[in-house]
């Protein structure tokens, strides 16, 4: 690649370095990608919005292999089977914006992706970039938490191709910490059939577009004959993880759709989230902003 060797020769003014890359692989499969892995050690390079960012800023470095798996085909898309989604890892954010199955079956998906960034930004980043990018406030990874998602993680090992399942919500471990493995790749997104369930997305950020969540709710579920049903939420932005609200879920499952019951789940929100204070808001408004939020979503969603 002669652009790659140019950058690898110059030091930007920013002190963008890509003098660390020894090799740049552009992988046209999964088991390619896998075999790169395996020889390690490597870093992977999907729509780069948060990898460019975090190399230039000098919180991260690259390994010596730069793999970019964009030209993976077959790791893009949405697939419908018996009312479950499959999404290809490379799936970007203006895809799910735009794609008529998750339209159709999965909508808190699309109006995620509506709240994300810029246009310029969703028609890069990746949906695995933001589940393996594993920050405190990745958007997706609230719905996906609420939707009881799982990863498939794949490697390469004694010449055979290996797959391993987990749910999203033990995937993110810490701030920019997975369980993703060094020489394994996510592949697709499964999220199980969401049978007629109702669900809403709502962040909040001081402004109103391309801006990181303070914080981030999300809430799937139904009611039947008059009580709250299967109900799942997430939170995102108020714990070191996005987190699954068990003390809200526990507060609404089976109890009749009234006032009370809502007003006792905004009362469980702070059994749920661990806020801190740090130059984007309080603790304290951060657990306002979460009360609000699912409030905002019980009331309009599931009580309209
Ligand atoms: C201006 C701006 C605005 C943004 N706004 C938002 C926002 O509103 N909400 C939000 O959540 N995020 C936002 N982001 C962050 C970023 O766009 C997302 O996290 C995005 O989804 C990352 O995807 P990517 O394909 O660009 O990942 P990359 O940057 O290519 O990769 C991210 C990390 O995941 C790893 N990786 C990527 N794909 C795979 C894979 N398939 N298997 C294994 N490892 C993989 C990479 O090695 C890297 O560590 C913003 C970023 C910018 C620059």
């Amino acid at each position: 690649m002669p652009w790659l060797k140019f950058m690898a020769a110059t030091r930007s003014r920013s002190g963008f370095n890509m003098n660390e890359i020894a090799n740049y692989i552009a992988v046209d499969t999964i088991e390619e990608a896998a075999e790169t892995l395996a020889a390690g050690p490597v870093t992977v390079l999907a729509g780069g919005t948060d990898l460019m960012l975090q190399t230039e800023a000098g919180t991260r470095s690259y390994a010596a292999t730069l793999m970019n798996i964009r030209r993976v085909a077959e790791l893009r898309g949405v697939g419908l089977e018996d009312g479950s989604l499959t999404i290809g890892a490379l799936t970007t954010v203006s895809d799910l914006l735009a794609d008529p199955i998750i339209g159709a079956h999965c909508p808190i998906l699309a109006e995620t992706a509506d709240q994300f960034a810029s246009p310029q930004i969703r028609n890069m980043a990746s949906i695995g970039g933001n589940i393996c990018n594993a920050s405190p406030a990745g958007d997706l990874l609230v719905p996906l938490i609420a939707l009881g998602a799982e990863v498939a993680l794949v490697s390469k090992a004694d010449g055979a191709l290996h797959s391993r399942r987990m749910p999203v919500e033990e995937f993110v471990i810490g701030p920019g910490a997975s369980k993703l493995g060094d020489t394994e790749i996510l592949t697709f997104v499964h999220i199980p059939s969401q049978d007629g369930a109702a669900g809403a997305f709502r962040k909040f950020g001081p402004r109103p577009a391309l801006e990181i969540a303070i914080a981030a709710v999300a809430v799937t579920g139904r009611i039947e004959d008059g009580k709250f049903a299967h109900m799942r939420v997430a939170f995102g932005a108020v714990a070191p993880t996005p987190v699954r609200g068990r003390a809200v879920e526990a507060a609404l499952e089976d109890k009749p759709a009234t006032d009370e019951t809502i007003n006792a789940a905004l009362a469980a929100t702070d059994a749920d989230i661990s806020p801190i204070d740090d130059v984007r808001a309080s603790a304290w408004y951060r657990r306002h902003l979460i009360r609000t939020l699912t409030q905002e979503i019980l009331a309009d969603v599931f009580r309209a």
